[in-house]
């Protein structure tokens, strides 16, 4: 146990990145960048950590921050419950604990949007606290060095998993040991064609002995995939774009987007009825037609295929109770489309306009 810790950290003093959190136990930052690294690779979340740190250099700034200007900063970075779980959890600690970041365990688990992981990482990081950090690098690490055949995604694989971290860590610096078994598994023990040769734990690597490698770490569950269309609606009135919220309780809450009708399947007509009884378009309007082709874009449970319409004709004054009913509805110059936060997929849109 202890050669392996030892190794791990020996490994990591040589070969560690060079990363802006790194450099600091300021809380605040360090869970920034975790919830920023959460399902999001390091060369990606790195420009989002800086200027969230510049733009929210404290968890006040943040928590006075406008909802609309957080997730614009966060726009492009996709999961966006992170950023709003973020603002909340800002505002609670801002106003509820007097800007003071909780520096217990449970007490950091309890805050919203933080799970055993994150938690763990800010204890032992900002706290230097004897609690494991166990994320898909770390899974993958034990699970080939020792030959682990629990499923990750259980409830008991996890509890072992756990369990072993827990015994590995290094008691007197517990967040470098953190760090370096997460290093060792995203720059060595990689997902595939790990250089073994060069790995100084190869002489105990069970993996490595029984040639394991690609088999683990193993999973029990494939991930279910849903499959949605959405059809957009690009309503102008005067040179400005009909934009919306969305508020419900879906994918990309809080960021803005077209009026948009689901249908089960990829539709050759544009589902009109729906925003004609939403008083969103008037009976004269037509759809000029679909644009181009339609757009996939893959998220990690679901697949959308959108069509954007542009409708032409339409009824253009929203009268006053419709105006009332969609409250998160605007007109919008196209020089101000910039200042609203918008998926991926809606920028993609605009790129394919040359907007
Ligand atoms: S020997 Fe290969 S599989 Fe085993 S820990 Fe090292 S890199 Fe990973």
């Amino acid at each position: 146990m202890k050669i392996f810790s030892q190794t791990i950290i020996r490994w990591y003093n040589k070969n560690k990145r060079d990363l802006p959190w790194r450099h600091t136990t300021d809380p605040y930052k360090i869970w920034l960048s975790e919830i920023i690294l959460q399902q999001t690779r390091v060369q990606q979340g790195m420009p989002y950590y800086e200027t969230f740190a510049k733009k929210f250099p404290t968890v006040h700034h943040l928590a006075n921050a406008k909802e609309d200007a957080v997730m614009k900063t966060w726009q492009g970075l996709g999961y966006y419950s992170r950023a709003r779980n973020l603002h909340h959890t800002a505002k609670f600690i801002s106003k509820e604990l007097k800007g003071k970041f909780p520096n217990e365990y449970e007490a950091i688990k309890n805050l919203k949007g933080i799970g055993e992981y994150t938690a763990a990482a800010i204890a032992s990081f900002a706290f230097n606290k004897p609690y494991a950090v166990v994320d898909g690098n770390v899974f993958r690490v034990l699970s080939r060095y020792f030959g682990i055949h629990s499923p990750i995604d259980s409830t008991g694989g996890k509890k072992e998993f756990t369990r072993r971290a827990q015994q590995l860590l290094d008691k007197k610096y517990p967040g470098v040991f953190n760090q370096a078994i997460m290093e060792f598994g995203a720059l060595q023990c990689v997902p595939h064609n790990p250089d073994c040769g060069k790995c100084p734990l190869k002489k105990g690597c069970e993996a490595l002995a029984k040639n394991k490698i690609a088999e683990l770490p193993v999973k029990s569950q494939k991930t279910k995939v849903s499959i949605r269309y959405f059809n957009y609606f690009i309503i102008k009135k005067n040179g400005k774009t009909l934009i919306k919220k969305r508020t419900e309780n879906d994918i990309w809450k809080n960021l803005y987007d077209f009026p948009m009708v689901e249908t089960k399947r990829e539709m050759k007509k544009p589902p009109l009825n729906p925003l004609l009884q939403r008083g969103l378009v008037g009976f004269n309007s037509s759809p000029s037609g679909s644009l181009g082709s339609t757009f996939k874009h893959v998220l990690s449970h679901q697949i959308i295929f959108a069509k954007f319409w542009e409708v032409v004709g339409l009824n253009s004054n929203l009268k006053k109770p419709i105006q009332r009913a969609h409250k998160k509805i605007i007109y919008v110059s196209d020089n101000q489309l910039y200042k609203f936060a918008f998926p991926r997929l809606i920028q993609r849109y605009f790129e394919e306009k040359g907007a």
